[in-house]
């Protein structure tokens, strides 16, 4: 990408991600205000696809499955470079633990949470933004409730009171970045910050049934986000027609910031490289579920590869088992699915009965297509496994990496 190969003199990056945001409901404002690309995000919720958009490594290599999984140092990727000022921020999400001290935080070893005002040069300032997260139309001090009770209440009404909500969201979430924006030009150092736009997965609007939120299942409205290169030497209102993915984020900055990497990522640098094709990847729930041998049975797991038309999702998991879990929890639950229960109440049984099957399809059956993508489903299965062999490798080593170094510190 010429364009990004001839941005000269970037010292500070600042990388906006308005939180689940879905590529087709990205404000033509922004996809306008640069070089857009559509993106495959590398999973589906927060705590894993934030990992591969710092170190470049899709989530069987950097191992960030769970809250509870974190990233050791030397594999912070953009949030440890040297002689940078870091800064993560979240003003407007976890609300309650402070913009300093969130469960993605954790994730990262606890980086500063400085505003981005406050910022010495050269910077490097990452953001999450409450974009379109549930409750949508509120702030999370605004809701009184969780996102489980947002789905319960909007899941009454008609489908389309929630996509206006959610719009809602996604406009808030338009003028918290433009002030951001306008901080850079307040600080004058338009010319030499690369903004970054983007955001960590998709959401669902009630599609396939009536699902609704994010984590699962691999689908375009969850895999499909916006990136949004902004500079002003960079031509405006311009996309293009291929893809990107979250991994190729930190060896493109790096890049650009004139800094080497010191290992091989999955990413590529985007203005030397343009990728195919993308994957995304989930397993398991947002904790750990060791010791509880039912659900580790039934626990999700999935791997899914795509190109700018469409893609191919493998459950890797027990299928069965998974649905029947699944069907209880629509039946006899009340999480997770609240939006799919509360929809398909004004529904006659048969029509009910279509819907929670349609969903059930798309959560567990072993192969699904979306699209129309270019890619034979023998071909697609072969890139993952292939990917996925090379991870076990990787993690094998990195574990031996991390033992090394740990008797080095025991050894001082
Ligand atoms: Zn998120």
């Amino acid at each position: 990408m010429d364009v990004l190969q001839n941005l000269e003199g970037i010292e500070n990056i600042m990388i906006y991600v308005s939180d689940s945001l879905r590529w087709d409901f990205t404000p033509k404002k922004i996809l306008d205000m640069g070089l857009s690309f559509k993106t495959i995000a590398s999973s589906l919720y927060t705590a894993s696809s934030f990992p591969s958009m710092v170190n470049g490594l899709y989530p069987p290599k950097h191992g960030v499955d769970t809250w509870e999984d974190k990233l050791s140092k030397g594999n912070r990727g953009l949030l440890e470079v040297s002689g940078y000022n870091i800064s993560f921020r979240c003003e407007t999400t976890w609300v309650s633990m402070g913009p300093e001290d969130s469960q993605v935080h954790r994730v990262f070893g606890k980086p500063s949470g400085k505003k981005l005002e406050d910022l010495k040069e050269p910077f490097i300032y990452l953001e999450d933004d409450k974009g379109g997260h549930c409750p949508y139309g509120f702030s999370f001090e605004e809701y009184d409730g969780d996102c489980d009770d947002f789905f319960k209440e909007y899941g009454k009404k008609d489908r389309k009171k929630l996509i206006e909500k959610y719009s809602e969201s996604i406009s808030e979430s338009t003028k918290n970045f433009k002030k951001r924006l306008k901080t850079i030009e307040e600080m004058g150092i338009e010319d030499n910050t690369l903004v970054v736009f983007t955001s960590d997965h998709g959401e669902l609007l009630g599609e396939y049934g009536g699902l609704a939120g994010h984590g699962k299942p691999p689908c375009p409205e969850l895999v499909y986000v916006p990136t949004v290169f902004i500079h002003p030497t960079i031509d405006q209102n311009t996309i293009e027609d291929n893809i990107i993915r979250h991994v190729d984020l930190f060896p493109t900055l790096m890049n650009i910031i004139g800094k080497k990497l010191d290992r091989k990522v999955d990413g590529v640098d985007l203005s030397h490289e343009t990728p195919k094709v993308g994957m995304s990847f989930k397993k398991g729930g947002f904790l750990k579920k060791e010791g509880q041998k039912l659900k580790k049975f039934v626990s999700y797991k999935t791997n899914s590869i795509w190109d700018h038309d469409g893609g191919h999702v493998f459950h890797d998991m027990n299928n069965l088992p998974r649905r029947i879990f699944d069907w209880y929890k629509i039946s006899f639950q009340d999480t997770g699915y609240r939006y799919l229960t509360e929809q398909n109440k004004k529904h006659n049984w048969v029509k009910r009965i279509s819907n929670y099957r349609k969903a059930l399809d798309h959560l567990t059956k072993r192969h699904i297509e979306y699209g129309s993508s270019s890619l034979k489903k023998e071909v697609a299965r072969e890139i993952l496994n292939h990917y996925l062999d090379e991870a076990e490798k990787y993690e094998e080593r990195d574990k031996l990496n991390r033992a090394i170094e740990q008797v080095n510190i025991d050894g001082v």
